[in-house]
């Protein structure tokens, strides 16, 4: 009897999972399995949002597998020792898994790869993660990376397609492993002030993404390119954390896609999630530095207290502190603020973007070793696909007036301001006392003054960067 290990990572799904299938395929029996690894283990306090997401997607894989029959046995440890034991225990010869791209992953995959292979049992790696399965097709006529986004995205579209694997109907699993608890989420998370669960976060697992995005595909896409950037009316898809976790396959979405400007610029929004991947892949080092490095000797700011206003969303600009309360609020913030409180903190601020990195790590459900570095980066402007600082500098009251122009955003959640009629709302502190007793919100008491001037913070900023240079 062939027995195969079925090793899950971050693709939690049973739907279009190409190491599932191959590992079906090629034997009698699998043994799916979870490794709750060390460094994992160790590392969930720093974002119970998503330990949470994880926990839930573990169980709704679970049922899923077992509906086939099956079963998602959980293990905790290091990968190549539980592996190792599970295949000596089972008698399994092959172990398969999804191809990842973080540092931290290809480091511990080849650690795996050749604990394994000591003991006599093959690897098998499928892809999974991406839209696109190899990463070297995508290349500069002189066979280099491509470090701009319009030329990858360019060859992107044109880069043939795997077709969507089945899910196995049946799953047989061997009967006298024992399955292991899932753990709760108190027994991983240190949970303390600063550090615990949003409130309205989305529920994880493949069966809660399929069936928001089967919302999406129904009334968000069509008018995806029009509405992406409102950020009252919230009509992005919503499906990060469920891309993230691997809950959904980006290439059945792909598939299900129809013509249209809508869809058109969603599936734009995909390529920049492989190119992220595709960055980090060929420039591990941005983990670890600014990929520009021009910029590597920037001078940032050091403040605590600026950064604690920022992350309180206390910093007296309505449209910042919307958003950083929504992150706490929800573990999401929608694009658009990611960009205007990534552009804020920079260049506003003045402090290192590795703080917003940081900082979003721990609170976004959907938080992304390669998506969020990249966007940092860029939003820093010390990435790839570089412009103009200038460029990346936004006025947070213009960015308002634009993007929230009816103020729901606003109103949605900084609740003080709520009261504050829209001619003020971007810049409340610009109301007459009167104006502020009438709304209700006098500006030093109910809602903080401005922590910067912005049209002062421009220049300097602007002067930093040349310095760099
Ligand atoms: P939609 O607009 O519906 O887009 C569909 C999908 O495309 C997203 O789910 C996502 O997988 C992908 N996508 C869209 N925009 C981007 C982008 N700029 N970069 C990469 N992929 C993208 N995204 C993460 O998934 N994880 C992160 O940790 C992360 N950190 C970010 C940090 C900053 C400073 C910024 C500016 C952006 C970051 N993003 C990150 C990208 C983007 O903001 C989110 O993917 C998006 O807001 C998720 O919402 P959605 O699913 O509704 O997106």
């Amino acid at each position: 009897m062939r027995t195969a290990i079925a090793w899950f990572r971050n693709d939690l799904r049973v739907h279009d999972l190409p190491m599932l299938a191959a590992a079906v395929h090629a034997s009698d029996r699998i043994v799916p399995v979870f490794i709750l690894d060390n460094g994992l283990v160790e590392g969930a306090g720093t974002s119970p949002n998503r330990t949470r997401f994880l926990l839930e997607s573990l169980h709704d894989l679970r049922a899923a597998l077992r509906r086939r029959g099956g079963d998602l046995f959980i293990r905790s440890g290091n990968p190549e020792k539980e592996l190792g034991a599970l295949a000596k225990k089972t008698g399994a010869s092959e172990v398969h898994f999804t191809a990842d791209y973080t540092p931290f992953a290809r480091r511990r995959d080849q650690k795996v790869v050749a604990a394994l292979h000591k003991q006599g049992i093959q690897t098998v790696i499928s892809p999974g993660r991406l839209a696109i399965d190899d990463m070297s097709v995508i290349s500069t006529s002189g066979g280099q990376p491509i470090k701009v986004f319009t030329p990858f995205f360019k060859q992107w579209q044109h880069v043939p397609r795997r077709r969507p694997a089945k899910s196995p109907r049946s799953i047989t699993v061997p009967d006298s492993l024992s399955p292991g608890d899932i753990p709760t989420l108190e027994k991983l998370i240190r949970s303390d002030e600063t550090l615990t669960v949003s409130p309205k976060a989305a529920k994880g697992g493949e069966h809660a993404g399929r069936t928001r995005l089967k919302r999406f595909l129904e009334s968000g896409l069509t008018d995806y390119h029009k509405d992406n950037n409102d950020l009252g009316a919230d009509a992005t898809s919503r499906l990060s954390s469920y891309l993230h976790f691997g809950c959904l396959s980006v290439r059945e979405i792909e598939k299900v896609l129809p013509a249209g400007d809508g869809p058109a610029a969603f599936h734009r929004q995909l390529a920049w999630r492989d190119f992220y991947h595709y960055i980090i892949w060929y420039f591990p080092g941005n983990l670890h530095q600014e990929f520009q490095e021009r910029y590597r000797h920037l001078s940032w700011h050091n403040d605590t207290q600026l950064l604690q206003a920022w992350k309180d969303g206390k910093t007296g600009y309505p449209i910042v502190d919307a958003a950083m309360r929504q992150l706490q609020t929800e573990g999401w913030m929608h694009n658009r603020a990611r960009l205007i409180v990534g552009s804020f903190l920079t260049k506003d601020l003045g402090l290192d973007w590795r703080h917003g990195e940081a900082h979003f790590l721990q609170w976004l459900c959907d938080g992304d070793i390669a998506n969020n570095n990249g966007n940092w980066q860029w939003i820093a402007s010390v990435g790839v696909d570089p412009a103009p600082v200038f460029r990346r500098l936004y006025n947070p009251s213009s960015q308002a007036k634009t993007y929230d122009p009816d103020g729901v955003y606003i109103r949605r959640y900084v609740p003080e301001l709520a009261e504050v009629c829209d001619k003020y709302l971007a810049e409340p502190w610009r109301m007459s006392a009167e104006e502020q007793g009438k709304s209700g919100c006098v500006i030093g008491q109910d809602y903080p003054r401005p922590v910067i001037d912005h049209a002062v913070a421009r220049k300097v900023a602007l002067e930093r960067y040349h310095r760099s240079t």
